[in-house]
């Protein structure tokens, strides 16, 4: 990277002059594809063909070398086989140019000898301070008509706009390009970022931040190289800046990675897919699954102005397409706008008296522009509508030009977003092109634009959400839990039993449930009559990880009698079943009836840091994955988040008869671990599970724990 990184990128994106390294004459090259898009794409700067075998290329006049070049050179478009192209670079950096673009393939991607040209591309390009884009990447575009830089050897070249694309893969993008061509969608850069020698796509989001003609960011990538970077930057452009700009992402390759035997039920449940969904999360990324999603909702928000809300008008000249929208606009998270008693009254006295005068506004198939109009003004001033769905179905009475118009005439006077929704396909090209110009995006069906709309309520909620900070405990004991870690690793144990999982965690301030080891028969009866009964005998064990699996676990111990004869009974069973378990006693514990079990978890995932996990607890964890992850540190917004992310959530709500749950006590248990998580580094897995939660108000009870530390010498 240049060491003016802003600069350096500035000019790679926008240069006043390029170097085609690699230009040929040869029909069907890409040397010859990129040097005629950038010839024949009206490129603002000077281009300079190198080819030392050719005297011109397509009528301009060509150089041996870069070296040859009289004049300055901001970008180098590199197109040699992969062996030449460190040679090449290294005139690059001889002749000053402090951009490149490398399209060549041969590299990572092929590994062996690719892998170490790869290496020396970018050792070359550190040394000398080149921003590089690639290698095996299909160039850049800038539509900025002050640049009309088409460094690329895809077929087309999208019309200018506020929409940036960022991709990994290279077919992805000339998918995508062709895509935005054929729905006419303006782009304003494009970058295939290839392999990520040297710039990554945190740096080109970095760039895409001040840039002027960007207003909506899109990005395919099947990895992150800098997540830390990445959700920093991510969350600054997506929230804070004063020019916000949503990040529209999909993220590929959307498997499961995670399902390995695990000792911790978060290890098993961390796969990198959810750890990708935790941090677009974080960061106000809006994650999509396929180039049309991408797409659609780019181009309302980046058309539209931003709704203050998500109720809904629909307006419309057919019922089963307005019910349709209804459904799919609920179904999508959004609201029916309720009207008000003028807006009714209005539409009551302006429309004929068969139509549909309540949300969804039914004008009839023989509506015309002017009650389209008509409608549309009455609904878009109501102050209980922050949207309108405009739908219409081809009849014979209707000019869809015309109600093109007065769809665009509506959209101009309200600053409420309005999306159109033209259910046809024939003679519609006219009425599409009117509201392509009125920049009112239009869909083909209600679902579509339904899903568009709620994703900008979406990103708007993001926007809007309240800001809480990162909090940090200053009850914690720190030195109380360093102890206790210190004795196991002297011990040289990486799996601390409850006892010692428990007393860390207490030492956190979690609720921790009471409890004592008791190493023989008759000190489990004292314990347990310290405590109170009802208890619960469990085995004590450094290699017993899930005690209940084999049989060392007793529940609900009303009396003397029955702790002894737990007492023996988990004793002997884990000696049939574990006959080489070093027992260290059982762990005597009060027994709470009643609460909801919760799973609590921490994992540290070598490339993203510390996750932390929230799911409804219990034996069924793993089967039903009903789990949400987050990056720590967590803030207090983002503790109540993950506990509403799982689907079961409303059985915390309350639920037939049962009462809410305390979701305060888990949202404080969740930052408390955050906590944890920063502080206590030696601790690569925590699970507790359960956390009982009580009713509303009565708190919640860490039932179980278990830590696993890194191994002693392993780097972290
Ligand atoms: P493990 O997960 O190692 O099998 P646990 O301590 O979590 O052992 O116990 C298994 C299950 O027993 C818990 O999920 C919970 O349902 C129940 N249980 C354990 N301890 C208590 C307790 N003190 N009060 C009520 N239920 C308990
Ligand atoms: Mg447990």
């Amino acid at each position: 990277m240049p060491k003016d990184e802003k600069e350096g990128l500035r000019r790679l994106l926008s240069p006043r002059s390029v170097a085609v390294i690699g230009a040929s004459t040869r029909a069907g090259s890409v040397g010859r594809a990129v040097f005629a898009n950038i010839l024949l794409g009206d490129y603002q700067g000077i281009v300079y063909p190198v080819n030392p075998k050719a005297k011109s290329i397509l009528g301009v006049r060509a150089y041996p070398s870069v070296q040859e070049i009289p004049d300055e050179v901001d970008l180098a478009v590199v197109i040699v086989p992969a062996p030449v192209v460190p040679q090449v670079l290294e005139e690059c950096a001889r002749k000053g140019i402090p951009g490149a673009v490398v399209l060549s393939a041969g590299f990572k991607e092929v590994g062996g000898e690719g892998l170490k040209l790869e290496e020396r591309l970018r050792a070359i390009a550190r040394e000398h301070d080149i921003a590089l884009v690639g290698p095996n990447c299909l160039g850049i575009i800038n539509t900025d008509p002050q640049v009309r830089l088409n460094a690329t050897f895809a077929r087309s070249m999208p019309p200018p706009g506020n929409i940036a694309f960022i991709s990994q893969s290279g077919a992805v993008g000339v998918a995508a390009l062709e895509y935005a061509e054929s729905q006419h969608i303006g782009i304003s850069k494009f970058v295939s970022i290839g392999n990520k020698a040297v710039l990554n796509e945190t740096h080109l989001l970095a760039a895409l931040r001040d840039d002027p003609h960007t207003d909506v960011i899109l990005l395919y990538v099947e990895n992150l190289d800098d997540p830390k970077g990445f959700l920093d930057l991510a969350r600054e452009i997506t929230g804070e800046l004063p020019q916000k700009k949503p990040i529209l992402a999909i993220k590929s390759g959307r498997t499961r990675e995670g399902a390995r035997a695990a000792a911790s039920h978060t290890g098993a449940l961390a796969g990198s897919d959810e750890v990708y969904d935790a941090l677009f999360h974080q960061c106000g990324v809006l994650r999509v699954e396929t180039i049309e999603e991408l797409f659609e909702y780019a181009q309302a928000l980046a058309q539209q102005p931003a709704p203050r809300g998500d109720r809904v008008a629909i307006v419309t000249n057919a019922g089963g397409p307005g019910i349709m929208a209804t459904d799919a606009c609920v179904r999508h998270g959004l609201k029916l706008a309720r009207f008000s008693e003028e807006t009714t009254r209005k539409l009551q006295e302006g429309l004929p008296p068969t139509a549909s005068v309540r949300n969804p506004v039914d004008l009839i198939g023989d509506a015309q522009e002017d009650r389209y109009a008509y409608a549309l003004g009455w609904v878009l001033r109501d102050e209980s509508v922050d949207s309108a769905i405009v739908i219409c179905t081809p009849q014979m009475m209707a000019d869809l030009t015309a109600i093109a118009r007065t769809i665009a005439d509506a959209a101009r006077e309200h600053q409420k977003p309005v999306l159109a929704c033209l259910m046809a396909l024939e003679e519609i090209g006219e009425a599409l092109k009117v509201l392509e110009e009125a920049r009112v995006p239009h869909y083909r069906f209600p679902e579509d634009a339904a899903r568009a709309l709620a994703e900008m309520a979406r990103y708007m909620s993001w926007v809007n959400r309240p800001r809480t900070p990162v909090r940090t405990f200053d009850d914690v004991d720190r030195e109380a839990a360093r102890t206790v870690l210190e004795k196991a690793q002297a011990d040289g144990r990486t799996f601390l039993p409850e006892p010692e999982a428990h007393a860390i965690l207490r030492a956190y301030g979690f609720p921790v449930l009471r409890g004592e080891l008791a190493a023989d028969e008759d000190e489990a009866v004292r314990v347990a009559e310290r405590i109170g009964y009802p208890v619960v005998l469990k085995i004590v064990s450094p290699q017993i990880v899930h005690k209940f699996d084999v049989g060392g676990v007793r529940l609900r111990l009303e009396d003397e009698a029955a702790v002894r004869e737990a007492y023996r009974g988990i004793v002997q069973s884990v000696r049939e079943r574990k006959p080489d378990a070093e027992i260290w006693g059982v762990f005597v514990q009060e027994f709470v009836p009643g609460g909801v079990e919760t799973i609590l978890g921490l994992k540290r995932d070598p490339h993203f840091g510390p996750l932390l996990m929230f799911g409804l607890g219990g034996v069924y964890v793993e089967v039903l994955r009903d789990v949400t992850f987050r990056i720590a540190p967590i803030r207090e917004l983002g503790a109540y988040r993950m506990i509403e992310g799982i689907r079961a959530h409303r059985l915390l709500e309350g639920f037939r008869g049962q009462p809410p749950r305390d979701t305060d006590a888990i949202a404080e248990c969740l930052l408390r671990l955050s906590q944890l998580a920063i502080e206590l580094e030696e601790i690569e897995e925590l699970d507790i599970n359960p956390l009982m939660v009580f009713e509303e108000g009565a708190g919640a009870r860490v039932v179980d724990a278990r830590i696993l530390l890194r191994e002693s010498g392993s780097p972290r």
